[in-house]
């Protein structure tokens, strides 16, 4: 079998993918900033990493697999410290900053079970890694990478420029970046300005606040990724993971941290997926071309003709590489939805074929290109390819145009299930929101409601609508009848 290769952002190559130590795999992927709904663009970056993790599972390594939940204030501009996102929206919402975090978290989970992805190892919070923030700020500070303004700390960018590269990854060079800044809030009281804050002192009106060494404050938007990976992964691991927006300034100024903390850089193979579109245009709430995955299974929404279900967007976003964009339209997921069906149907009927004397299909060969595409980078378009060229076996067999033996079938319904369940992550569609017989009775009660309404018994349509509101079932009326759901 072919080794596994993973294409580095760092050196721009695809390389053998060899652990640091034989078995074990570190997988650091940045989480989300929980101030607002996760968006599906958010979603696709990490069923990527779901795929890389179940993957690298499948190959049998012990993965340890750190996916971290930004729950302090984030910043919003490139260099430095805009608005506290979380803040921000505790503000709009009048609630505390923490009651932003629960409800976006737990949204996020919602959906990221939704989309079957499994739970990381760890899932560290920032507010819960203050101390570590602080430790890595004091070392950075002993080794003159940093220095302290008014009770801020920031990152000497130019000092460490000196020293070790400064945006190879990205391919930025700061220096030409100079003239298209703006001033921004703390400007003046950097050195360079692209210097970025380690630790920034709270104002009063600031609710998210921690006590430190230079006072009362926050840690800087990049710095949490350091100090979590390095406490749960090691100085040095083998895997980081995020979104290609995130290669700058984020992800090279987590490695200038941790190599200004621990004299190396801190990781082996740096992996970037790229960005879901609308239109070629990054999905992104502040383009106000995003929505939700709750919105998407519904349909509800203008860019959408109709709902699809969770697995059938999972698989929409299977058939794109993780580095190629994925143009998200009503008909790529209309054919993705068929797609879906029908590879979930051949499974079904693998149990179905008889099996023949002998065998016309080459079970081996079929294997064997399967791990060439997941080996070569993830790549699931080519996967799904060589599926599909199975399903049509599959089909030829039921119709017993086509012969298979008993064992060969047997190896196939393993190999496809473990290909399919496992490593795909796709499952059978079930009725998300309910099971057959709570469906069942929601038909009854809307039929009951329709002939009260009939009948111009108001008062009994009403009360079976409000009394379903208040076990958070929507009913939601239209020409074509009435449909229910959980509220989200
Ligand atoms: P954020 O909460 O903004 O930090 O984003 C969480 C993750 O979603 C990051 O890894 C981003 O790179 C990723 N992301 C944001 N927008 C998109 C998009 N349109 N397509 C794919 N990934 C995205
Ligand atoms: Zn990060």
């Amino acid at each position: 079998m072919k080794e596994l290769s993973i294409y580095n952002s760092q050196s721009r190559n695809k390389e053998k993918f060899e652990p640091i130590h034989k078995d074990f795999v570190g997988l650091y992927v940045c989480g989300p900033t929980v101030y607002n709904y996760a968006h599906l663009g958010n979603c696709r970056t990490f069923v990527t990493f779901d795929i890389v993790y179940r993957y690298l599972l499948h190959l049998g390594y012990k993965v340890r697999y750190v996916r971290n939940i930004t729950d302090v204030g984030h910043i919003t501009t490139e260099f430095d410290d805009g608005v506290d996102r979380i803040g921000a929206q505790a503000k709009i919402e009048q609630v505390e900053p923490m009651e932003i975090v629960q409800k976006y978290t737990l949204y996020f989970h919602e959906m990221l079970s939704h989309f079957n992805t499994l739970p990381p190892s760890i899932e560290p919070t920032a507010t819960g890694h203050i101390s570590e923030q602080i430790r890595m700020i004091e070392t950075i500070l002993n080794n003159g990478f940093a220095y302290e303004v008014d009770g801020s700390v920031y990152f000497d960018v130019q000092r460490y420029k000196n020293v070790h590269p400064y945006g190879e990854m990205s391919g930025r060079n700061v220096d030409e970046l100079i003239e298209n800044t703006r001033e921004l809030d703390g400007q003046e009281e950097k050195r360079f300005f692209a210097d970025f804050a380690l630790w920034k002192k709270a104002s009063p009106e600031h609710i998210m606040r921690w006590p430190s060494p230079w006072g009362e404050g926050f840690p800087g938007w990049h710095l949490e990724c350091s100090a979590m990976s390095t406490k749960y992964l090691g100085e040095t691991f083998d895997i980081h993971g995020g979104g290609m927006d995130l290669k700058f300034p984020h992800h090279e100024s987590e490695i200038a941290q941790n190599t200004a903390c621990c004299g190396h850089k801190p990781v082996n193979v740096w992996m970037h997926g790229n960005m879901l579109t609308v239109n070629g245009q990054k999905m992104s709430k502040s383009l106000g071309n995003s929505f939700l995955p709750h919105e998407l299974f519904a349909g509800e929404h203008p860019l959408l003709d109709q709902g699809y279900s969770p697995m059938v967007v999972r698989f929409f976003m299977l058939q794109a590489h993780y580095r190629s964009t994925l143009d998200f339209s009503n008909e790529a997921l209309k054919a993705a939805e068929k797609g879906y069906h029908r590879l979930m149907e051949a499974i079904a009927k693998i149990d179905k074929c008889s099996p023949g004397e002998t065998n016309e299909f080459n079970f081996v060969a079929f294997k064997s290109n399967c791990y060439e595409a997941m080996n070569d980078d993830f790549n699931t378009p080519i996967l799904v390819a060589h599926l599909f060229e199975v399903v049509k076996v599959i089909n030829s067999c039921f119709d017993k145009k086509m012969s298979l033996t008993q064992s060969t079938l047997s190896d196939l319904k393993t190999f496809i299930h473990e290909l399919v369940h496992n490593v795909l992550g796709l499952k059978e569609e079930s009725n998300e929101s309910a099971n057959d017989s709570t469906d069942h009775l929601m038909q009854l009660i809307i039929q009951l409601r329709q002939k009260a309404k009939e009948n111009k018994d108001y008062h009994t349509s009403d009360l079976i609508r409000d009394e379903l509101k208040k076990l958070a079932i929507q009913l939601n009326d239209s020409k074509d009848g009435t449909t229910w759901t959980y509220e989200k």
